[in-house]
């Protein structure tokens, strides 16, 4: 089975459970897969399988999407070790840590950030991330928010301007605001498809994060939030208003809150989108709610309520937040079995946020005829070979063997890189 593009194809048979996280919620047992190229070409019961070029025995292992990590801040240097330490030792944790990473950040030259960037990717699709969103935000100044979108574009999928991370010393809000907004945003717009605001007590105010979102939005790019991660706020009603894509944190939400995230998705309807059917159009998408539980346990706040999101019809998505502050991990499976373990989701709906939901929030779930690319996120014909096989019979064992390195083999657009 060579495809129409002459692309070679390759076909893995013998999969003990095959999770699709499609629109159809298939899982699959005596399962097989063809990918042609960079496209899925054919799932089904391994009895009907058409042959292909080359096979792989799967010898009974579980295969899924690969997680969709759709929220990280890999363009850093330095570490934090003695903030965390003093964190474990029982400091709480505000925002303002940042200003150590900002610093190292601003020394490391082009060719060290790069290369750290591209270590913390790569370590990421070891463990399964094919498909990976990062920011800015370390960098601060027009000058290094361009450096680091242009480092971050080099390697990430998605790159989001988070210029709006925090108030630098010296600047007055109202001042850092309007640079943001001005010579910031021209500067970083070549390398980044979304803007993104930390919305919280001792950043920025939900009126100035309303200024950056629009003026980002005048810009062509798509919204994001870092919103109610340290108490309740307005966050998740400004990132509603603003139809932003995603309001990452969640920690803190009043019921208010989830009916205006569930409300968002009214005109397409929430669970309709979280179980994979289209939308009519593009306009009638709602906010994801993206948890963040490696950072909710390194900075010990509570769990993001992610059962009470999904039970009022709110899609989530589960991310890293890969960074040196208060996240500094990659493993999207320790994420999945915090919240299978720790947060009362079940291993499909866990496994689903860390891959469709994820997509979805990144509008990557569906194909888009305007840049060509395929979709991400789940596994059905047509969508991108991004797959990985774990060690063991089934996804439960992400859960059911929490801490235990599980990714045998990943494929990302077809190719292994693992
Ligand atoms: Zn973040």
């Amino acid at each position: 089975m060579t495809g129409p593009a002459g692309n070679a194809s390759t076909i893995l048979t013998n999969i003990g459970e095959l999770m699709t996280q499609d629109a159809e919620h298939r899982v699959l047992t005596d399962a097989a897969i063809v990918f042609e190229g960079e496209r899925i070409a054919w799932i089904g019961s391994a009895a009907d399988a058409p042959a292909a070029d080359s096979h792989y025995d799967a010898a009974g292992r579980a295969c899924l999407p690969g997680w969709v990590d759709s929220h990280t801040h890999l363009v850093f240097a330095g570490d934090r070790t003695a903030e965390f330490e003093a964190r474990m030792s029982g400091q709480s944790y505000a925002a303002g840590g940042i200003s150590v990473t900002v610093e190292a950040t601003r020394r490391a030259t082009d060719e060290e950030l790069g290369d750290l960037v591209t270590q913390r990717a790569a370590e990421a699709a070891a463990g399964g991330t094919t498909y990976l969103e990062t920011k800015t935000g370390y960098g601060l100044d027009v000058a290094e928010e361009a450096r680091s979108a242009r480092i971050a574009a080099a390697t990430a999928d998605e790159v989001t301007f988070l210029g709006a991370h925090l108030v630098p010393e010296g600047w007055s809000a109202d001042e850092y605001v309007r640079t943001v907004t001005g010579p910031m945003l021209s500067a970083v717009r070549p390398y980044v498809q979304w803007a993104d605001v930390f919305c919280e007590t001792g950043a920025f105010t939900p009126d100035q994060s309303r200024e950056v979102l629009r003026a980002c939005r005048l810009a062509g790019l798509g919204l994001r939030v870092h919103g109610n991660q340290l108490g309740p706020g307005e966050g998740v009603q400004l990132a509603v208003d603003e139809g932003a894509a995603s309001v990452d944190h969640v920690n803190y939400l009043t019921k208010s809150d989830i009916d205006a995230l569930a409300g968002s998705w009214s005109s397409w309807n929430g669970q309709s989108a979280w179980n994979g059917q289209l939308g009519q159009n593009a306009n009638n998408r709602g906010t994801v709610a993206t948890c963040l539980p490696a950072c909710d346990l390194s900075t010990r706040q509570p769990l993001a309520p992610a059962r009470e999101l999904l039970d009022a019809g709110v899609p989530i998505a589960l991310a890293s937040n890969c960074n040196p502050g208060t996240s500094y991990t990659t493993s999207m499976a320790f994420c999945v079995a915090t919240a299978v373990l720790q947060m009362g989701l079940t291993v499909h709906e866990a496994v689903r946020a860390a891959t469709y939901g994820g997509a979805l929030a990144l509008h990557r779930e569906q194909p888009n005829d305007d840049d060509g690319r395929l979709a991400v996120g789940s596994l059905a014909v047509g969508h991108r070979a991004d797959l990985q096989l774990l060690d063991a019979p089934s996804a439960t064992h992400l859960a059911y063997r929490p801490g235990m390195q599980l990714t045998h083999a990943v494929w990302r657009g077809g190719e292994p890189v693992r």
